[in-house]
């Protein structure tokens, strides 16, 4: 790369056309919502109606799949399928990469006879074998008994995926191995899942309500994402390689006017914007919301909230999608959590909820008191759930990335608290003050929880430093990062909700076997789970220097990166839960812990050598020739018998020793060999490389701000972020 590279970017972004719209401009979304989705709609019309309502039954009702439908679905599907121009089938799964995987089959089986016919029997529909060895594992399978199995999710709806050059007819599949373990990340949604609303009907049907429905998590992610022109893209290979810039000064402008925020949202990106809606659209995705994030450059896009399971195929979708629209328009997609310094970095907040279609949000206050007691109950099981287990959350988007946006003051701190709003923490604070009095407006009285004031939808104020905020109907976990699945997260979610309803409702069974009067009941229960977790309640300022030292104190968990959370995986504790409730093995949750370490490794360890490689052949060249013109300049006036000043010589010459001795001491921190342990290898990558890397950066970033404009090669912080 040369420095002309940099400039022809500049010119070429200059020169960006659109590309022609593909699309009838008048066209209704409606017309196309879900039109590549083998919906419950395609469906009814295309299956006989036995078969129909036996697919429905597994659905909505969570009923097992029979067999015998598989055939008719499936021959169903393939014909609806070709009449979209899918020439192929995949089965779609998402291993612990975090990424969506897909082995592609043709339709057509040749005969023999020259010819071939399309075939999609319902074997094929519910179960698929790619070679699993090549995926991460942790240690739950040998290379050598590389089997491994994708199943049909039947409650994800296949869909029709567009390529110029063929369209593929995708399913949804679990994916797991010989043995029946997890391979995934869908399968343990799936049972945490059914964890949770084994135990969540337990709870409702002591409040009254007869063999209620299944329950199920709801998940409304919000993505947030930069987009920057390929141009620049193309002439950093840290972005190409890493998704994030390892070099890179400040820009004299950054985000401090906060007129990004909520602003106008350029031409260009609203093209994009557009586009992408319209692909989503067509694919089932209920995009809803968009707007300019804080950051130049960022933006973000949300869905209207659905089933965990389907929230999260429908997110990595949406990704891909991003990725793929963006360099239509001559753009590059980012998800990295934090693709630039010193400027925001991007999350993806999980808005989760309970609830199921007969009963509606459980997380709603409600309107009479009845439902409140309620409420109030399940709101408490969260209390529960986020103080035993924050540690787990805290784990569940622990990556190499995220660690650079968490606690960046910018984005929730490490530490897991939950903020209530001033309502419904006034209603907390009475009961675990006796729960008897309030005298809010109408006097003082007691009251039972039956009569506790009703609490408006109006969640009050909100506080963006807490990571877990009730938000009116929902609690919103600020957490997660940017690139990472939702599934993490909402496994977790699921199954620590598990064990605190099951808590509640063997407490109140448990009262009521003794004859307690059940608001009694509530009320001892409500009281017990506000003095024991009370303490993961925080107000205050997360971004604050007092938190950290305040938390300690209530013993709340600061776990900083990525190495100090994710052993939360494997205490005896988290094995235990997991287990209970049927989600992971042990076998499961040493593997998770042993990818998630793996991951962390190689991400860094790509990094480290690319901050090697372009530090050795891009920045210090550059510093070298300017130092040699710089030289060159005080010879030339010595020559001439000019006093020379020194001084810009020196500026240049003191970094650039820096850059040498800090990318000798980076190699040879890569060249370190490590331990087998593969906690030992993170903390090192940790402690050293990472370390390593920030010193060369730190002297790579003071040489942009010397050395000559027209000899810097890579497109700046300024370029890539204003430039669109
Ligand atoms: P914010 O104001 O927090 O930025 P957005 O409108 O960007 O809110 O996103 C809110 C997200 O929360 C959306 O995905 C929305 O569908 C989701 N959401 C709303 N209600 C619920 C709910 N009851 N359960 C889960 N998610 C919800
Ligand atoms: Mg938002």
């Amino acid at each position: 790369m040369s420095n002309q590279s940099r400039l022809s970017a500049i010119i070429a972004v200059e020169a960006y056309l659109p590309p022609p719209i593909s699309f009838d401009p008048g066209e209704e979304p409606g017309e196309i919502f879900g039109s590549n989705v083998f919906s419950l709609a395609a469906m009814q019309k295309r299956l006989p109606k036995n078969v129909y309502r036996s697919v429905l039954g597994t659905i909505e009702h969570s009923l097992p799949l029979d067999p015998d439908v598989a055939d008719a679905v499936a021959s169903a599907m393939k014909d609806w399928a070709l009449e979209k121009g899918a020439t192929h089938y995949a089965h779609v799964f998402y291993p612990l990469t975090g990424l969506t995987a897909e082995k592609h089959d043709s339709f057509l089986d040749p005969v023999g006879d020259g010819s071939a016919f399309a075939s999609f029997s319902g074997k094929t529909l519910v179960q698929g074998e790619p070679d699993a060895s090549s995926f991460p594992h942790g240690g739950l399978r040998n290379t050598f008994e590389a089997r491994g199995y994708t199943g049909w999710d039947v409650m994800s709806p296949a869909y029709v995926l567009e390529n110029p050059n063929g369209n593929t007819l995708c399913i949804p599949t679990v994916f797991i191995s010989m043995t029946g373990e997890a391979l995934d990340h869908k399968t343990p949604v799936l049972r945490s899942q059914q964890a949770m609303s084994a135990q969540a009907k337990r709870v409702l049907t002591l409040f009254g309500h007869e063999d209620p429905e299944n329950v199920v998590a709801y998940c409304g992610p919000e993505q947030e994402y930069f987009l920057i022109d390929s141009h620049f893209f193309l002439a950093r290979p840290d972005l190409i390689n890493a998704g994030r810039t390892l070099f890179g000064a400040r820009p004299p402008k950054g985000q401090e006017f906060d007129d990004h925020y909520f602003g106008a949202i350029p031409e260009r990106v609203l093209a994009f914007m557009m586009d992408t809606e319209r692909e989503l659209f067509k694919l089932g995705i209920p995009a809803k919301t968009r707007h300019n994030e804080v950051a130049p450059g960022q933006f973000e896009v949300a869905p209207m909230f659905e089933r965990a399971n389907e929230a999260s195929d429908h997110q990595q979708l949406t990704m891909t999608t991003f990725k793929a629209v963006a360099k239509k328009h001559g753009m590059e997609c980012l998800f990295h959590e934090k693709p630039f310094d010193g400027v925001n970095g991007s999350g993806k907040h999980v808005n989760f909820s309970l609830g199921n279609s007969q009963l509606g949000s459980l997380l709603v206050p409600g309107d009479n008191p009845h439902d409140n007691a309620q409420f109030l109950v399940f709101c408490g099981a969260v209390i529960r759930a986020v103080d035993l287990y924050g540690g787990l959350l805290r784990a569940s988007v622990a990556s190499a990335s995220n660690d650079h946006r968490l606690g960046a003051n910018e984005a929730p701190p490490a530490i897991i608290s939950i903020f209530l709003g001033d309502q419904l923490a006034d209603v907390f604070d009475q009961i675990a003050k006796g729960g008897a009095t309030h005298s809010k407006e109408k006097g003082t009285l007691r009251i039972g929880v039956d009569t506790l004031p009703n609490l408006t939808q109006d969640p009050g104020d909100r506080n963006r430093t807490s990571p877990f905020a009730f938000t009116g109907n929902r609690f919103e976990f600020r957490a997660p990062g940017s690139n990472q699945t939702v599934a993490g997260p909402m496994v977790v979610l699921n199954t620590i909700m598990a064990e605190a309803l099951d808590h509640c409702a063997t407490a109140l069974e448990t009262a009521l076997a003794a004859g307690t009067d059940f608001n009694e009941a509530v009320q001892s229960l409500l009281t017990e789970i506000i003095s024991n977790h009370g303490k993961v309640i925080f107000h205050g300022n997360g971004y604050s220097e007092q938190w950290p030292v305040e938390a300690e104190q209530r013993g709340l968990k600061n776990l900083r990166t990525t190495v100090d959370a994710l052993p939360e995986l494997i205490t005896p504790e988290a094995l235990e839960l997991f287990a209970t409730y049927e989600v992971f093995n042990d076998r499961e949750m040493h593997s998770r812990y042993e990818v998630g370490l793996e991951q962390y490794v190689l991400s860094v360890t790509v990094e480290a050598n690319l901050t090697l490689e372009i530090g050795s052949t891009t920045i210090l060249p550059s510093a070298i020739r300017y130092q040699t013109e710089l030289a060159a300049n005080v010879a030339a006036l010595r020559a001439a018998g000019v006093e020379a000043d020194t001084g810009d010589l020196q500026t240049v010459s003191v970094p650039l020793a820096a850059l040498r001795a800090g990318l000798k001491a980076l190699g040879a921190a890569i060249a370190h060999e490590h331990d087998d342990d593969p906690l030992e290898a993170a903390t090192f990558i940790r402690d050293t490389v990472l370390v390593a890397m920030a010193d060369v950066r730190a002297a790579a970033d003071t040489l942009e701000g010397v050395v000559a404009d027209d000899l810097w090669a890579l497109p700046t912080y300024q370029e890539m972020l204003y430039i669109l």
